[in-house]
């Protein structure tokens, strides 16, 4: 581990107060496209925005700061940045993924796969064995993701990246899920880490957006090469916006953490409810890994409605959560993973994954957890046929 700040401090410092012309304390917006040259042998440090812009370096800093990184790239979206990782393998090479990865992600693998880009093994990275008779196929790039989405499987990342050592084999985790405050991949070993920022950092579901970081400089840079090259950085508004909503990370991402906390208690003792994942609960399989490698459970999860509770009328009777696609934000969303998040996959790695037709996926939000708790449970109580 570093000695770097504290997450809360970066947070309020990073880019604040360092306006020369007038003062701002607050970082401005810079849209220009072009940078003037004052010379036309001296390259300035900015030169053209799809390469660098100051609001994008701000969040870049923010971000690898927060990750303990080098460096990295701040993309369009999430998607793009995990893009920008399949850049380091070539035909022939093997990609290793969890099966129950990111729906886009499974989706992004398996057409590129398909091109002959690569060759993409899917398996279960939580299997202490299935992992490493994976790495023993001597992988070029392990893309790892925990908790994994919707089930919230908990995947050992000081251990995959020790696994990845021996065939050289580059590691990186997606981080979207619990964001640079409760985990931090870099410190457990992995070589790069992935955030769709459109999620917990950003954190007001009113921007799309992504960053890729890498623990070492020539990784950081490469990565940085890839994203000018391929021109999938983000606009500079974007970055504005997301180092914006970062700067109350804490604050949002404990307090939700809490509300879910209590949520999947109520809703485990249940009886509408068959069961529920989430990484806090002493029962979740992945408990104690969770406890060890993260800061805390987080504020995601998922369960299953009891057989006699009709999803259709459970959805239909909630007034406070939201059913739509994402999470991370300031409200309560929830999804039913099969036919919404993950609908991209195919049906039989649906099932594969132990995504089921009654599974609701839910990002806990900042409303009062009283409120959220009576919401869901009114919810589940018109929901119930089975009398
Ligand atoms: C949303 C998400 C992505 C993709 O990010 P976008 O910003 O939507 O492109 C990747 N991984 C995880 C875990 C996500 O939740």
């Amino acid at each position: 581990m570093t000695d770097r700040r504290k997450p809360a401090t970066i947070l309020g410092t990073r880019s604040v107060a360092e306006d020369k012309a007038h003062g701002m304390v607050a970082p401005a917006i810079g849209l220009s496209t072009t940078f003037k040259w004052d010379d036309h042998r001296g390259k300035p440090p900015y030169d053209y925005a799809r390469r660098a812009t100051p609001n994008r370096d701000q969040l870049t800093g923010a971000l690898a700061e927060l990750e303990g990184a080098a460096g990295g790239a701040v993309t369009a979206s999430g998607m793009a940045a995990i893009d920008v990782c399949l850049n380091f393998v070539s035909p022939g090479d093997i990609v290793v993924a969890p099966h129950d990865c990111y729906g886009g992600t499974h989706r992004l693998l398996t057409h590129k796969a398909r091109r002959g880009l690569f060759e993409v093994h899917f398996c279960d990275l939580t299997n202490p064995e299935e992992a490493e008779a994976a790495f023993a196929r001597k992988p070029k790039l392990a893309y790892l993701e925990t908790p994994s989405n919707p089930l919230m499987r908990i995947t050992d990342l000081a251990r995959c990246a020790e696994l990845a050592k021996a065939p050289g084999c580059l590691t990186v985790a997606d981080n979207t899920f619990l964001s640079p405050l409760l985990q931090n991949p870099l410190d457990l070993g992995c070589d790069m880490v992935v955030h769709s920022t459109t999620k917990f950092l950003s954190g007001h579901s009113d921007v799309v957006g992504g960053a890729v970081l890498a623990a070492k400089q020539e990784l950081a840079e490469e990565l940085a090469w890839w994203a000018n090259a391929t021109g999938v950085t983000g606009p500079a508004f974007d970055s504005w916006l997301t180092l914006r909503g970062m700067r109350s990370l804490e604050v949002r991402q404990l307090r939700q953490q809490e509300t879910a906390g209590r949520l999947a208690e109520r809703l485990s003792g249940d009886p509408r409810v068959a069961r529920v994942f989430y990484p806090g609960l002493k029962s979740h399989a992945g408990h104690d890994l969770a406890m060890r490698q993260q800061k805390g459970p987080g504020s995601m999860l998922s369960f299953e409605l009891a057989s006699g509770v009709s999803l259709e009328r459970f959805l239909g009777s909630l007034e406070i959560a939201v059913l739509a696609e994402s999470l991370g934000g300031f409200e309560t969303l929830l999804c039913v993973p099969d036919t919404m998040t993950h609908a991209g996959m195919e049906e039989a790695a649906r099932r594969e994954a132990g995504i089921s037709e009654g599974l609701v996926r839910v990002s806990v939000g900042l409303e009062a957890a009283e409120d959220l708790e009576q919401d869901f449970l009114a919810a589940l109580e018109a929901g119930n046929c089975a009398d």
